[in-house]
């Protein structure tokens, strides 16, 4: 997608702060973080929003919360706990429409998020 801008990070055309890449996503640090860590993880496939999966693409949402965990990992934020937050469409916050995980974390998290 040509006017996607996640497209445009994961291509490379705009720069972003990269902490995981492999052949299935890329993952960067959020330009407005909400949390000491925040990091979105993205597929290298362009998919507008949640609604759009398909099964096929079970595998890569898979992988996605899996590069998650290292992430967390590394950041050393996995015992003290972290979020993944999926926003599926504007009424939840989604402003991207190519899917992200967000991860969150090095705070204290409220439940129910509101
Ligand atoms: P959403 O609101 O769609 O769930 O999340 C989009 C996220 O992308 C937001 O947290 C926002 O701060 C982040 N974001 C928007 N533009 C950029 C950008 O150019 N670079 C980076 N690294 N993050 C961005
Ligand atoms: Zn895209």
């Amino acid at each position: 997608m040509s006017d996607c801008l996640f497209c445009k990070i994961v291509s490379g055309e705009i720069p972003a702060d990269i902490v995981h890449q492999d052949k299935d996503c890329v993952a960067f640090r959020d330009i407005n973080p909400q949390s000491p860590t925040h990091v979105l993880i993205v597929p290298r496939k362009h998919i507008p929003t949640l609604n759009e999966l398909e099964a096929d693409d079970a595998p890569l949402v898979g992988r996605l919360v899996l590069v998650a965990q290292k992430i967390a990992q590394d950041d050393e934020v996995d015992q003290d706990g972290y979020r993944l937050v999926w926003n599926c469409q504007e009424g939840a916050g989604q402003s991207v429409f190519h899917i992200h995980l967000h991860l969150l974390g090095g705070r204290k998290f409220t439940w129910p998020p509101g």
